[in-house]
């Protein structure tokens, strides 16, 4: 099979994105991109546009979402390629797990009031595309229009991480229950940018044997957030557990991510691609 420009993640105004559905798949097609999946966060609501704009720019197009996960006391991040974007169970998974979301930004914007942030929670909710997905990346967008940081790198680092005065700990949904919902609504589950979590070597083990276990399909090798040295280990990681290898570049915003859609390196030899496992899925 001939090297495919596979982007299999990114994010629209449905969740922490700033382009719309629309105008992203113009965008990845404009970049050279083939075949495409839209992945926001706990939300599938923007399914049918990017399918829609994908067939519209004549571009491949895969199902995506990007379920937040609490695995070992950290939040791990889940994509689901390939799903029926209508199936029911996988519809009330998200819905449960974007549930916690609105009293858990009132929580960030309290930590924020404490260290003489006010309104943080209004402030956020100007830049929320959807009502019922309120993420740190809207209070981090407000911070830096306020002028409290240069950007937001800088407020997650000062404000919205571990230990951080807007940091709030929240319990995601569960391993096995996100993978069970993808699979069972005939997707792929991938795990997403690997090196990001920070886990001790024996937790990342048994991050894979269980999602493994549990019926996941794939590892993100190359994506924007991996490093070169890290996209090896990756590939490595993806041999030893006999998972297949997904690319995406993580997009949420022109002015914000550093790796533009379909702008990143190719996956390494020997791996099998996820989107060969997902070719009856691919519209
Ligand atoms: P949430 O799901 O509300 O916890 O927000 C997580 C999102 O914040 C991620 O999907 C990224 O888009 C963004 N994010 C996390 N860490 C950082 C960081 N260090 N710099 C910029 N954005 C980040
Ligand atoms: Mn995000
Ligand atoms: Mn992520
Ligand atoms: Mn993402």
């Amino acid at each position: 099979m001939p090297i495919l420009n596979a982007d299999l993640h990114c994010h629209s105004v449905v969740s922490d994105g700033t382009l719309t559905p629309e105008v992203l798949a113009e965008r990845a097609a404009a970049n050279g991109v083939e075949l495409w999946a839209l992945t926001d966060h706990d939300e599938v609501g923007g399914q049918h546009r990017a399918a829609a704009a994908a067939a519209g720019v004549g571009m491949k197009y895969l199902t995506g979402t990007e379920i937040s996960v609490t695995f070992a006391g950290e939040t791990v991040h889940i994509v689901g390629l390939g799903f029926d974007p209508d199936d029911q169970r996988l519809r009330d998974g998200l819905r449960a797990t974007r549930g916690g979301r609105g009293s858990r930004a009132q929580e960030i914007a309290d930590g924020l009031a404490q260290v003489g942030i006010p309104g943080a929670y209004e402030g956020a909710l100007r830049y929320v595309g959807n009502p019922e997905l309120i993420s740190r990346t809207h209070f981090a967008r407000f911070l830096v229009d306020a002028g409290v940081c240069k950007d937001t790198s800088e407020v997650f680092r000062r404000y919205l991480t571990e230990g951080k005065p807007g940091f709030v700990p929240h319990r995601w949904a569960a391993l096995r229950d996100a993978v069970g919902w993808i699979v069972q609504a005939g997707g792929a589950a991938v795990i997403a940018h690997p090196a990001r979590y920070k886990f001790t070597a024996n937790e990342e083990y048994a991050l894979f044997t269980e999602f493994k276990a549990h019926g996941g399909t794939g590892v993100e090798v190359v994506t924007g957030s991996h490093t070169a040295a890290e996209a090896v280990k990756y590939a490595g990681m993806a041999r030893e557990f006999g998972l297949a290898a997904s690319r995406g570049s993580d997009f949420h915003s022109p002015d914000e991510s550093h790796t533009d859609l379909g702008k990143l390196p190719w996956l390494p030899g020997e791996l099998t691609p996820v989107w060969e496992l997902l070719a009856e899925r691919i519209q």
